[in-house]
């Protein structure tokens, strides 16, 4: 018995960039393959946000001058690139796929339409949605949580590079302590870098928990499936 059935899985873009820390990495968008394959094996119906942060951030070109909207409608594409990327991994290693996109752009993505998405994931193919809500001002954190909202999703899963949730930033202090629990609350009270308060005011007001966990740990997404304890839960 599966711990979630279906899944959308947030990954940053940044997490696509490995140890460049810009552009995309193929041989980690095959790790992540491999770890999405183990969870459809188990039985999961996976959906898939990726940020663009790797590539280009809207609200960091607004802050040189740029117009904001014209600055997100570039980083709504940036997620597109990073999802055909991710896409051509996953169809590498023998998963069927469909990219959604918020833009439309039909010549290379589907346009979002929920019920379309619902019927994917039935039929066992990863569904990845792209151009994060279709609206500037918003993070693809929201987008997920949207997303994940509108599909039902039974969780949101945020793959980053640290085991979950910690008291304080576990790459600057060896001594940070980690969460297995801890409220929606709690997360807005202490100000903790879970997702921005838009996403997490969203699955607040619709009770849908969050998991942050380490997706760089072979077997770690597969793991959580089975029930085991792994990464921090965050819930009402
Ligand atoms: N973006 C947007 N609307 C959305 C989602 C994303 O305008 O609904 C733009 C925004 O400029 C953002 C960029 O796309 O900076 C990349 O997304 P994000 O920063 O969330 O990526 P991540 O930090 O996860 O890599």
């Amino acid at each position: 018995m599966l711990k979630y059935r279906r899944i959308l899985l947030k990954l940053s873009g940044e997490s696509l960039a490995g140890a460049e820390g810009y552009g995309i990495d193929v041989k980690m968008l095959d790790r992540y393959a491999e770890e999405i394959k183990r969870a459809l094996e188990l039985g999961a119906e996976i959906a898939l946000v990726i940020g663009g942060g790797n590539i280009f951030r809207g609200v960091s070109a607004a802050a040189e001058n740029m117009d904001r909207v014209q600055a997100d409608h570039m980083g709504m594409l940036a997620t597109v690139i990073n999802a055909l990327a991710f896409q051509d991994a996953l169809e590498r290693n023998g998963i069927y796929t469909r990219l959604m996109s918020a833009i439309k752009m039909e010549q290379v993505a589907e346009p979002f339409i929920r019920r379309r998405a619902i019927r994917h994931l039935e039929k066992g193919r990863v569904v990845i949605f792209g151009a994060g809500t279709g609206n500037p001002y918003f993070t693809t954190d929201t987008a997920a949580s949207l997303r994940a909202v509108e599909i039902e999703a039974d969780v949101i899963i945020k793959g980053t590079r640290v085991d979950g949730v910690y008291d304080s930033d576990p790459e600057k202090n060896p001594a940070a302590e980690m969460f297995s629990n801890i409220s929606y609350l709690d997360v807005l009270r202490q100000n903790l870098r879970v997702m921005d308060l838009t996403a997490i005011t969203l699955c607040r007001e619709n009770q849908l928990p969050i998991v942050v966990m380490n997706m760089n740990r072979d077997h770690n997404f597969a793991r959580l499936l089975n029930g085991e304890p792994v990464g921090t839960l965050v819930h009402s």
